[in-house]
This record gives structure tokens, C-alpha cells and sequence, in this order.
């Protein structure tokens, strides 16, 4: 209890700092191009910490402020890594063939899904599902050779793809709503709504649990999002039939450029009829991602972190971070464009 209240106190003022940073040096398209956007990621990493038993908790919070920042660096490396991009999303409906449900369509195991469907067709269509199993080996391994820079490292980054496989638009090829005549859908869901709603959501998700079927889990959380598509798309669509056209966007002036963005009162409004689901997902994630910390913990035998203490990240983790940030924000991107 404690810790939370000193944690809600700090994290308002780094909120602020990095929301008004972000909102004067980044174009509006960029931020809502991340998966729960920016400061949803962040605050999904953040919060996990919170769920870890003490013998992981002190590690963890010690790095609060690492753990948090480099919440986006997956995104970040989109536009830097070819091949990245895939790792953030399944677009599973591309396999409802004929109607049929495409998660029995799609063997969970990777190698089954490849000899059914090609590596090549998986990748285009997104493999985050199997990139998780992927992190959490390494992150295991990672606790095993008791390498900080690397137990930092995959814990943010296991951390935003978790956070991905919880974002309904992340599933389904119909990503920006493009399909269905409601562009931008995506950065409204993950980025606009959890802006202005995310400090009034209650973070209390209990303790990280041991995953003792990680695949299957995450499979199962893909599902879980996937089943919430057809509310994020309807209500959307419903909505904007019910509400006045003028109403729905607003305009703000960012130096010389008129952003269009969703207007306050139609996020909000989409938000109430949403009853929930976005904080709702946001909370599966954050224990998600304290469970499989946890987990990646227990199977490199549960080493003792205290004696990881006061290490901090090597010069060469921050020059890596510091080139990739020079790469994101040169803008220039490898893969598909998209906004997943
Ligand atoms: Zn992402």
C-alpha cells in the first residue's frame, strides 16, 4: 500500500514531464502509431513491478525508471529493424476461411502453424504469439547467466509485447479500422482514450502468477482480445451514426500543422459505451507481464537479485538505446507501414 501511494506521487510528475516532452517533439501520427500508444505502454511496464514478490520486487523497482522508459523501444525499432514490425500483432483473421473460427484454424505451436501455413504467410500476418514465447526464453536465460543488461533489456521489451497481445486492433487485419470506413480507430482506442482516462483507472491487480503453459496463455489472451474486436469496430461505427458530424473531430494547432484529432466529448462518449474495456485489457496486461517476469524468474531457478543490486545498466546497453532513438527519430522505418 506504501509503495503504491510513493509510486502514484512519483509517477505523476514523470507522467507529466514525459507527456509534455513527447506532445512538443512528436508529431501527433507517430504517437498514436505505438501500441497503447506511448504512455500506455509505459504505464503497463511500470505497474507490473508492483505485482513481483519481494525477492524480484527490489531488482525491479530499483530499475522503475529504465523499466518504464524502454517500454517502447520495440516501437522504436520498428523503424529501425526489418522484420520488427511482425513481432507486434496476428491478424488472425486472415485465417477465418470460410467463416471458421481461425484459432482452430491456427496450431498455437510454431512449428505446426509453419508447416501448415509457410513461415513466410506467419510473418506476414503477424507472429506475436510465438514472439512472446520467444522473449521469455531469453529472459530466462538472461536470469540464468545473471546478466543484468539483458534482464533489463528483454523485461521491457516482454513487456510491450505482452502489452500489444492485449490491444483487440492488434488482431485482426482490419487493423485502422481502414476496412471498414473508420481510419484512425486504432490510435483512438489504445492512445486517445487511455490519455485522458488512464489516471482515473484502478491499478490494484493482485499478485503475478507462475505461467505453467506460457503459450497456451498467450494464445488465450490473443483470443481474449479478439473477442472484444467486434465491440471496439460496432460501437465506433454506432456512435458516429448517433453523434453530430461536426462534432466528432477537433483541431488542435501544433506549431505550424492543424492535427485532426477525435473530439473530447466522442472518445469519451465511445469510452463510456466501451464500459470499461479499455482499463479492463490494460489490467490483464499489466499482470500479465508481472506474471511472466515472474515466471521467466522461476525457471531460470528463482537466482538471488540482491546480489544484481546497484549494478546499473552498462555504458554499451545506453549507447545501443541512445543510437536507436537517433534511428527513431531520423523516422526511418523498415517493413510494412502500418499503424499496428
Ligand atoms: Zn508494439
Amino acid at each position: 500500500m506504501e509503495n503504491w501511494f510513493k509510486y502514484k506521487i512519483k509517477f505523476l510528475g514523470s507522467f507529466l514531464i514525459v507527456f509534455v516532452l513527447f506532445g512538443m517533439i512528436k508529431p501527433e501520427s507517430n504517437s498514436s502509431a505505438a501500441a497503447w500508444g506511448f504512455t500506455g505502454h509505459k504505464r503497463i511496464n511500470r505497474v507490473a513491478i508492483f505485482t513481483l514478490p519481494p525477492e524480484m520486487f527490489a531488482f525491479y523497482k530499483e530499475h522503475i525508471e529504465y523499466l518504464t522508459e524502454h517500454a517502447v523501444d520495440p516501437d522504436k525499432r520498428r523503424y529501425a529493424v526489418k522484420g520488427e514490425a511482425e513481432c507486434h500483432f496476428i491478424d488472425i483473421d486472415h485465417y477465418a476461411i470460410g467463416g471458421a473460427n481461425p484459432f482452430e484454424v491456427v496450431p498455437r505451436n510454431w512449428y505446426k502453424a509453419v508447416e501448415k501455413f509457410s513461415e513466410d504467410t506467419l510473418h506476414a500476418y503477424g507472429i506475436v504469439p510465438w514472439h512472446i514465447q520467444v522473449m521469455k526464453l531469453r529472459l530466462q536465460k538472461a536470469f540464468e547467466a545473471k546478466n543484468v543488461d539483458l534482464i533489463l533489456k528483454y523485461s521491457a521489451d516482454i513487456g510491450h509485447y505482452i502489452g500489444d497481445a492485449h490491444v483487440p486492433l492488434h488482431t485482426t487485419e482490419n487493423y485502422n479500422g481502414q476496412m471498414t470506413g473508420q481510419k484512425g480507430i486504432h490510435g483512438l482506442w489504445e492512445s486517445r482514450l487511455v490519455e485522458i482516462n488512464m489516471e482515473d483507472y484502478d491499478y490494484f491487480v493482485g499478485k503475478g502468477q507462475y505461467i505453467a503453459k506460457p503459450l497456451d496463455f498467450t494464445w488465450d489472451a490473443v483470443q481474449m482480445s479478439n473477442n472484444a474486436l467486434d465491440s471496439v469496430l460496432r460501437f465506433e461505427k454506432e456512435l458516429t451514426a448517433e453523434f453530430p458530424s461536426d462534432k466528432k473531430y477537433s483541431y488542435e494547432q501544433r506549431g505550424n500543422t492543424t492535427i485532426q484529432t477525435y473530439s473530447y466529448e466522442f472518445s469519451q462518449a465511445y469510452h463510456k459505451r466501451l464500459n470499461g474495456m479499455v482499463e479492463r485489457r490494460m489490467k490483464k496486461a499489466i499482470i500479465a507481464v508481472g506474471s511472466f517476469w515472474y515466471t521467466a524468474w522461476v525457471d531460470a531457478g528463482q537466482p538471488d537479485l540482491s546480489k544484481l543490486q546497484n549494478i546499473p545498466p552498462s555504458p554499451e546497453l545506453l549507447k545501443e538505446l541512445a543510437e536507436l532513438d537517433e534511428l527513431y527519430s531520423k523516422g526511418i522505418q523498415q517493413g510494412r507501414d502500418c499503424d499496428h
